[in-house]
């Protein structure tokens, strides 16, 4: 990668991908707190990533944003980019550049399951992966999330006296629980924590079924019992959720296959439902794309880059400073 360095700068157009601090020119795979940053210059995105960074840090959060078409080559000066959908959250990309004819693909983060909240996942061919590794070992099988979703159904057919909170990050996982429970046939009404609102507001308007969803009233009482809930973890743990009676508490997120975490953050209900790739998915995608070097930018480094060394693929952890596999998947 001698024309992109350690901190995914591309040298010859001065583009920075998912900059962790403010820079002149940035491409931004997708809307997630770890991947965009409010401050800088010139942003480069899909119309929905522009979007969803001025619904969260608010519409002059760059100077400029330029909107890029997915499957559209762009050529800046020598170098090209495309995007490909990289099936993570609703507008997410891989980006693809190409210099003096080397391709090097970059995947921001990704996951290939279906995922009807966003557009599905679509493979690219390279010299170069730059991948993430959020799920990055053997043991991470993901579990097929309508199994997972029952799982929710059947607990609230045994404790129609309780309410269920489900512990959901505000963009992605949120919408797509949503979905889930109606792709299951559940149409009851739905309560949300107030700060998942404009995001869930922002799914339906591109045309994303998420059903009746209503705000959960502070003001008011209200008997939640038998009803489902979703709240970002953090409002689950404070005095937020005092005001339910007696609830089963339940989280929605890939880190729920290791029962030592669900346990530490008081999970009754742990649902194993990720918007990353599984170690299937992160290797099966390297062997697939022939890439003869690989980089793994954020997540467990160490088991992808061995397992590349066994295949003969050169692989490398570049650590990238900022990236946070705990607070926002
Ligand atoms: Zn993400």
């Amino acid at each position: 990668m001698k024309w992109i360095d350690k901190n995914l700068h591309i040298i010859p157009i001065n583009t920075h991908i998912d900059p962790y601090k403010p820079v002149e020119n940035a491409i931004i795979t997708h809307g997630h707190a770890d991947h965009a940053k409010p401050g800088h210059k010139n942003v480069l995105a899909t119309k929905e990533t522009i979007e969803i960074m001025k619904i969260r840090y608010g519409e002059n959060c760059a100077e400029n944003f330029q909107e890029l078409k997915l499957n559209q080559k762009l050529k800046i000066n020598d170098v090209s980019i495309t995007f490909y959908p990289a099936g993570h959250i609703l507008g997410s990309v891989q980006v693809l550049a190409e210099f003096k004819g080397e391709k090097i693909n970059f995947t921001g983060d990704y996951k290939i399951s279906k995922d009807i909240t966003c557009t599905q996942f679509q493979p690219v061919k390279c010299h170069s992966l730059v991948t993430e590794a959020t799920f990055g070992l053997p043991i991470f099988q993901h579990p097929n999330e309508s199994f997972e979703i029952n799982k929710l159904l059947k607990s609230l057919q045994l404790f129609p006296e309780r309410p269920h909170i489900i512990g959901v990050y505000a963009l992605g996982k949120a919408q797509r629980v949503l979905s889930l429970l109606r792709q299951q046939g559940y149409d009851n009404e739905i309560f949300i924590h107030g700060s998942l609102e404009k995001l869930c507001n922002y799914y339906q308007k591109n045309e994303i079924f998420l059903g009746k969803v209503s705000k959960v009233n502070n003001t008011i009482k209200k008997n939640y019992n038998g009803e489902i809930i979703l709240a970002p973890p953090s409002a689950i743990k404070n005095v937020w959720s005092r005001k339910f009676d007696d609830p089963i508490i339940s989280q929605a997120s890939g880190w729920m296959s290791i029962k030592q975490r669900a346990k530490q953050s008081l999970v009754e209900l742990p649902l194993i439902i990720s918007d990353h790739a599984d170690w299937n998915e992160l290797t099966d995608y390297i062997k697939y794309t022939e890439a003869e070097n690989v980089y793994v930018t954020h997540g467990r480094e160490d088991a992808i880059v061995h397992w590349c060394t066994q295949n003969k693929i050169k692989a490398l952890a570049l650590s990238l400073s900022g990236r946070d596999d705990e607070t926002e998947l």
